[in-house]
């Protein structure tokens, strides 16, 4: 099936195109210029660029596709979790042009669809799926029997996201917004050994599939404190890569377990983090370590785009899923375990 698919959740306006599991188009317009001077994304300025930017950037996608609008099979955007007037514009125009077109409109899950998009690239998940999903607003483990249907948690953080970690611990070193790539960057020329940063619920009684990443968060803040009143100087990049290095043993670490207990044998893993090096090359030691095969999409396709919206609507069409309606709600804490708003669903 041919689908294009709208992405506005939160900063990026993105557009894709696929045909079954091929990407044809990925166009993506950011305001993340536009939200660095105030350290983190101001929700009406995204709502507002989303506004100006979606009708080009549908256009574009699909110039890049080389397909015409009424070919398509589909229209799917992101019913949310995300910020709701950022939502609203793509479920807007979505609903727009599936009704424009006679087409019918899937209102997907932005956190499954950050599963999905690794169909684009490695071919059909297996199912059930096992991912780790890390991005800015959720850390999660997930057990997928379908991707478009059933998506269990097996465990998830008690206070911050992964991502949220990366941007608050780059605030605190200075290295502005967004923090994750900053992070990396820096960590490079760092000692992930350095500091001892703590593995927040890793104890023996502690849930085996949570994550915390508050307490990390709070001690890298106090260790930066205490060497700067003590009039030394951070070194930056050691600190940035053993937070990070602290980050990624416990990712890893819970994934691989979560699978060698769930008897799966391969891991995917998405959202914004996944685009770090770090998690990539030490998920990719502890899984061939453990027998296990990793799945882990291109950087440019963790992050937040159109395409990976695009993929999780052409599987709900593969599949022969039910349209969502055209009072289709914009739902900013859309639970994970909901892929699809269907039909008849109440706003
Ligand atoms: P959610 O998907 O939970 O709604 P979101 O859509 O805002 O949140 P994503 O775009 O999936 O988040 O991911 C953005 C997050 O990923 C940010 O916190 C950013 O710092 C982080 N990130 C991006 N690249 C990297 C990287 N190379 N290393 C670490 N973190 C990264
Ligand atoms: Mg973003
Ligand atoms: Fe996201």
């Amino acid at each position: 099936p041919l689908v294009l698919g709208i992405e506005t959740s939160c900063d990026e306006t993105g557009v894709g195109v696929v045909r079954g599991t091929t990407l044809l188009a990925d166009a993506v317009a950011s305001s993340v210029d536009d939200h660095a001077r105030y350290g983190g994304v101001v929700p009406e300025i995204a709502s507002r660029a989303h506004l100006e930017a979606m009708v080009p950037t549908i256009e574009r996608a699909l110039a890049q596709a080389g397909v015409a609008a009424g070919d398509l099979d589909g229209i799917a955007v992101t019913a949310g979790p995300g910020l709701a007037g950022a939502l609203l514009v793509g479920v807007s125009a979505a609903k727009a042009y599936a009704y424009a077109l006679d087409k019918p409109l899937y209102g997907v899950n932005h956190l499954a669809s950050h599963i999905c998009v690794d169909q684009l690239e490695h071919g059909r998940l297996p199912e059930p799926t096992m991912a780790l999903l890390v991005s800015g607003g959720h850390s999660s483990l997930l057990l997928a029997p379908d991707i478009t249907t059933d998506v269990r948690p097996l465990g998830a953080t008690i206070d911050d996201a992964a991502g949220e970690a990366f941007d608050k611990v780059a605030r605190v070193l200075g290295l502005g917004f967004p923090g994750g790539p900053a992070i990396d960057r820096e960590a490079r020329a760092g000692d992930p050994n350095a500091i001892a940063f703590p593995r927040g619920l890793t104890g023996p009684r502690d849930a085996p599939f949570d994550f915390s990443f508050s307490g990390l968060k709070t001690a890298v803040a106090r260790w930066v404190e205490t060497q700067r009143r003590a009039g030394l100087d951070v070194p930056v990049a050691d600190v940035a890569a053993s937070f990070q290095e602290a980050v990624t043993d416990v990712l890893t670490r819970k994934a691989v377990r979560a699978c060698r207990e769930q008897g799966v044998d391969h891991l995917m893993i998405g959202g914004g983090v996944a685009a770090n090096s770090r998690l990539r090359a030490m998920a990719e030691e502890r899984c061939a370590a453990a027998g296990i095969t990793l799945r882990v999409p291109r950087p440019g396709l963790c992050t937040d785009n159109g395409a990976m919206v695009a993929a999780l609507g052409a599987e709900m069409v593969a599949r022969n899923r039910p349209p969502s309606a055209w009072d289709l709600p914009a739902d900013s804490s859309l639970p994970v375990t909901e892929p699809l708003v269907p039909a008849g669903e109440p706003g």
